[in-house]
């Protein structure tokens, strides 16, 4: 990944790195800053349709007025839209930052020190942010130090809802363990830099959880199935018992937050649902059942829909003949996923899910984006990695969300400011946002060209219009 070269030019407008320090700083001074997009079409993070020919000012960190007609703002920098879509920045709701091996997790244990750890995250933060991600959900690996480092300007990147360790049993998807390494508490580097907590039983899970709150978490991440990219668990496997999921959920609860959970097998997506867990991730084998338990319950489904691509079994992390081979079997169990999210309709959040190398992720990014629309739709997508998102960055409740001066995903008045200005119609055409059709074979980019303003809290990162 290389730095996007308009990036220079956005950050000298605004006013180097340090310009995202300011949240103490502006509250000291007089009257906030004030940028006015004028003539723009907007996207409102929910809508099918664009609102047109329309001004928006923002103030500060903030939206401040919405209006068809022309705003009074004298002192405002003026923007002018020229026609184009005026956008919510786009919120992946499940991003692994700290998770950047070449070969996928093993060489997080095994080849990666936390040096190069922490510098490929700080890379994937930027190249995040590059791709119009104003925040990400991270749902497992990184804590609230990348929040903390890129709140405080000290490096690029998106808002982060960090979820710390994953917190799972021994022989599941998070254990980054080797067959040599004995159960013994902090063996592996994975567990004692905090990236996954092996857990038996539900005093462990307590432990966990109030470790990972301690530590900066916004929701936490329980690791409930098995997995595809990952030697010792079957896909198959429920992992976490009934007692151990409600001690995550009793956990988070004492913190007004909520637990997501990676499920694939109807019963676990069951089990967890009954024990309160409020997003399932990935959930291929979603059906009617599951549906109407996630409307009773208010949960969302979010899914990466690369795992549904033809050419899933090229990606690094699924060399080893024994994931291929899982990969296999996955991939038939999972084969009616896309009917039954057209058919039952469960509020939907959007994913990348990406844990290979930064070069590899930029494709993923902008393939997951294009196959998303493609099997539901613009609209769908769009949506997805917006409006609905928002919702569940919401859900962490009042106390731990560290963004609680407005909403997030939405433009309307008193919502944050984070915003895409884009050349066309994404309602038309998804490219316009950086989707590409092909993955592997995607050319290597400078953030995506048809994205001229990227905006977050009211700071312009990059800027092509000027
Ligand atoms: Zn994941």
């Amino acid at each position: 990944m290389t730095f996007p070269r308009s990036w220079a030019a956005a950050a000298v407008l605004a006013a180097g790195t340090l310009a995202t320090l300011p949240t103490a700083l502006r509250a000291q001074e007089a009257a906030p800053p004030q940028i006015l997009f004028t003539n723009v079409n907007i996207f409102d993070g929910y809508a099918s349709t664009l609102q047109e020919g329309m001004s928006v000012l923002v103030e500060g960190n903030l939206i401040k007025t919405i209006s068809s007609g022309a705003i009074e703002a004298p002192g405002a920098k003026v923007i002018d839209g020229s026609g184009r879509t005026l956008m919510p920045g786009l919120i992946d709701l499940h991003s692994h930052l700290l998770a950047s091996g070449d070969q996928g997790l093993v060489d997080i244990e095994a080849n990666l020190t936390w040096e190069d750890l922490a510098l490929r995250m700080a890379g994937m933060a930027r190249l995040w942010l590059a791709e119009g991600f104003t925040t990400v959900r991270d749902m497992g690996g990184a804590c609230g130090g990348l929040r903390r480092q890129i709140d405080q300007g000290i490096i690029d990147g998106p808002r982060v809802y960090p979820s710390c360790a994953w917190i799972g049993p021994p022989g599941g998807h998070s254990d980054m363990r080797n067959y040599t390494m004995p159960q013994t508490p902090g063996v592996s580097q994975v567990e004692r830099l905090g990236i996954t907590a092996n857990v038996n039983g539900a005093e462990d899970v307590t432990a966990a959880a109030r470790q990972n709150f301690m530590q900066g978490a916004t929701q936490l991440k329980i690791m409930q199935t098995g997995g595809v990219a990952s030697l010792f668990d079957p896909w198959q496997l429920n992992g976490l018992n009934e007692d151990e999921i409600a001690a995550a959920v009793a956990i988070a609860d004492n913190y007004g937050s909520y637990v997501g959970a990676h499920s694939y097998t109807k019963d676990a997506m069951l089990r967890a649902l009954q024990m309160g867990v409020k997003t399932i991730e990935h959930g291929f084998m979603f059906d009617g059942d599951v549906a109407a338990l996630m409307e009773e319950k208010g949960a969302y489904l979010v899914t990466q829909m690369t795992s549904m691509a033809p050419g899933l079994a090229e990606i690094g992390a699924l060399q080893d003949p024994r994931t291929a081979y899982k990969l296999q079997t996955a991939q038939a169990a999972f084969r009616d996923y896309v009917e039954h999210v057209r058919a039952f309709t469960p509020k939907f959040g959007f994913m990348i899910d990406c844990v290979g190398s930064p070069e590899n992720c930029e494709k993923q990014i902008a393939y997951e984006k294009w196959l998303h629309a493609e099997f539901f739709g613009n609209h769908h997508m769009l949506k997805a990695a917006t409006g609905t998102a928002g919702e569940v960055l919401a859900l962490s409740g009042d106390v731990m969300n560290p963004y609680v001066e407005g909403p997030i995903g939405v433009i309307q008045e008193g919502a944050y400011a984070d915003i895409l200005l884009v050349d066309g119609d994404p309602l038309e055409d998804i490219s316009v946002i950086g989707a590409v059709d092909t993955w592997f074979d995607a050319p290597d980019r400078d953030g995506v060209e048809t994205i001229r303003i990227i905006m977050k809290d009211g700071v312009i990162y990059k800027n092509t219009l000027d």
